[in-house]
């Protein structure tokens, strides 16, 4: 024979306290499920993606060419990156530990010394 155990509570609730839970769960839904972008905001916010990238691989490129031997290989392997899934430029030479662990956004702090720049 099996024993089936069970917590009880006693929690007292007035009708009150379940419309104001209703009003609660109801604005916690319209406050998370946003509407889907437009095609016109996806536009824009491709533009400014590919815009935000443009600047900083010219950055990197202005830095780079003041720049010799390792510390050239050190900058591009720390180069600045934008993949699709990222919401920011990241750096992939930057060690990044632990399962969930995300690069670091560029211009890591390796970049701004190899380059001699700050953030
Ligand atoms: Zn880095």
């Amino acid at each position: 024979m099996t024993e089936v155990k069970r917590l009880s509570y006693y929690v007292p609730v007035s009708t009150e306290m379940l419309a104001q839970a209703d009003e609660l769960a109801a604005a916690f839904r319209a406050a998370l499920v946003a509407p889907p972008p437009t095609a016109e905001q996806k536009r824009a916010a491709a533009a400014r993606r590919a815009q935000e990238l443009a600047a900083a691989v010219a950055r990197h490129e202005t830095a780079r060419t003041q720049l010799s031997g390792r510390l050239v290989d050190v900058l591009d392997l720390h180069r600045p990156q934008l993949p699709e899934y990222a919401l920011w430029l990241q750096c992939h030479g930057c060690e990044a530990e632990g399962y969930d662990a995300e690069p670091p956004r560029w211009p890591c702090t390796t970049w701004c010394v190899a380059a001699g720049q700050q953030a």
